[in-house]
């Protein structure tokens, strides 16, 4: 008998990757295809739409080719993909009116202040359980129709807006579905996360017409085939599910109170909060989680602005090292910082502190601080950035997760993953496929097809490499979180 094969699109900021999976969640190939970022002004971010569907199109193509008979066996597939960047484009044509605006594009942000004026921003949180800010779709939206004098268009049912899941599914789909699943939607600022659907008021307070917007669906639910141009055989498009979002499905945080953090170019840390919306007063984010069988389960995420950004620029600017693997082997080369403690604000600090005037600090060198010092306090201020995370959320959320999920490029270094467990006293637990994204995406489809009948049934393919349990005492985890939080206020306030 042959093993059914599921396929997983995760479209990134930079790249767009294909994964085959066998059914029990074992990477079969994967091909990843970068693309260019443009930047046409400071502070602006866009995509070609062209480009994202051509790296598409080519990771699949290229993964499938790697295994032998694999378009013959795919049962299923499913997309995850950057969250918030925002598409518009004809429904007569498919073209889109400009190009993509991504996430961390902040031409919006006079759009924000005004949220602000107009007393919106209490209204929005509770409704969308988002922080009003340019990051989420409604602005950029409110922007593309402003500035292309595209509301009659718009209002005529001319024009399609999408987050990259939707803008995926209706080109490469045979008939264009217009969805979205939950998850993508309850990143826009425009979905009401208590009532499941698009909040009029708020369509109103932005000026977007109802007409353009997708149809939510759950985060695994057929919603049409990939065109069979694609691999010569059309495909069941099962899943859709923003990335991070996959990534806390892909490490089985199915229970309330589970935590993941993926340790990238940033860190985000989501919990699972189960059927309740929790709305933390440490200016968290509240999201939907992902939708199942109709039933919604939320999250509570915070998010670091710099962490493996921060060994970058060790390697890059600093060239105190000459590869993001040497600061392991380096860090360990002594036996602590000799009381040296680095802040990488390098662009603000993000949740818990919310201070964009803060900026990066090293503090407490002496005659004797050298090289391996300074990595090795980079590499524990990733982990105590990550720790403040946690802090904010268990406070907010109430509940202390048993364990820490990690996954992302930095949770390689087994440096940092132990000083981690020993500076958030709890064990730090890695996965066998750090690809959880990828993982999170197939686990859906292959839930959607009915491959796993339950939810529990996918636990046994997320496996554990390794635990890291925590070492330090408790006298010592708080004299260094102590110091810690002095540098933090050192740097804050900096830039003003
Ligand atoms: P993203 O998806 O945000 O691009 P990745 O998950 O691919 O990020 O991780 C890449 C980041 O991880 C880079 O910023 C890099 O500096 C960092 N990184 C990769 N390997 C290591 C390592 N062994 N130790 C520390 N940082 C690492």
């Amino acid at each position: 008998m042959t093993t059914p094969i599921l396929l997983a699109v995760d479209q990134g900021t930079t790249s767009s990757r294909a994964v085959l999976f066998d059914d029990a969640g074992r990477i079969l190939s994967s091909h990843s295809v970068a693309f260019k970022q443009h930047y046409p002004q400071p502070g602006w971010v866009e995509h070609e739409p062209e480009d994202i569907l051509r790296s598409v199109t080519e990771a699949i193509q290229t993964a499938v080719s790697l295994v032998d008979n694999a378009a013959a066996n795919i049962v299923a597939m499913g997309i995850t993909n950057q969250r918030e960047t925002t598409l518009v484009w004809e429904k007569a044509t498919g073209r889109c009116v400009c190009p993509a605006i991504v996430w961390q594009c902040r031409r919006t942000a006079s759009y924000v202040e005004k949220i602000e004026k107009d007393g919106m921003s209490e209204t929005i949180r509770e409704k969308t359980g988002l922080i009003p800010d340019a990051y989420f779709s409604a602005t950029k939206l409110k922007y593309i129709l402003d500035t292309l004098g595209l509301h009659e268009r718009a209002e005529n049912g001319e024009l399609c807006f999408g987050t990259v899941d939707s803008f995926l599914c209706w080109h490469l789909c045979e008939n264009h579905p217009h969805v979205t699943d939950e998850s993508n939607a309850s990143r826009t600022m425009l979905y009401n996360i208590h009532l499941h659907k698009w909040d009029n008021e708020l369509l109103e307070y932005f000026g977007i017409p109802e007409k353009m917007l997708p149809r939510v669906v759950s985060s695994a639910e057929a919603v049409g085939m990939l065109s069979p141009m694609i691999i010569g055989k059309p495909i069941p498009m099962c899943s859709l599910a923003g990335d991070q979002h996959a990534a806390l499905f892909g490490q089985a945080c199915f229970d309330e109170g589970m935590v993941k953090n993926t340790y990238g170019t940033g860190c985000f840390m989501l919990m699972n909060t189960g059927s309740e919306c929790v709305q933390s007063k440490k200016k968290l984010i509240s999201t939907v989680a992902w939708r199942l069988s109709g039933k919604t389960t939320y999250a509570i995420e915070g998010s670091v602005f710099v962490a493996g950004a921060a060994i970058q620029w060790l390697r890059d600017e600093m060239g105190l090292i000459s590869s993001a693997q040497e600061s392991e082997a380096l860090a360990s080369s002594v036996k602590d910082t000799g009381g040296v403690y680095c802040v990488p604000s390098f662009t603000g600090l993000g949740a818990p502190y919310w201070d964009m005037y803060s900026r990066g600090t090293i503090i407490g060198i002496t005659r004797g601080t050298g090289r391996a010092h300074i990595v090795r306090a980079v590499l524990e201020s990733i982990a105590y950035q990550s720790q403040d995370l946690l802090n904010a959320i268990i406070e907010g959320s109430g509940v202390t997760p048993k364990n820490m999920r990690v996954d992302g490029g930095a949770s390689a270094n087994g440096f940092l993953m132990q000083f981690q467990a020993d500076i958030s006293g709890i064990p730090i637990v890695r996965p066998q496929t750090i690809e959880t994204t990828a993982l999170g995406a197939a686990l859906f489809a292959g839930y959607a097809i009915g491959l796993y009948p339950t939810v529990d049934d996918i636990r046994k393919y997320v496996r554990r490499d390794s635990e890291f349990t925590p070492k330090m005492s408790e006298d010592e985890r708080s004299a260094r979180l102590r110091k810690w939080h002095d540098a933090v206020q050192r740097s804050m306030d900096w830039a003003k």
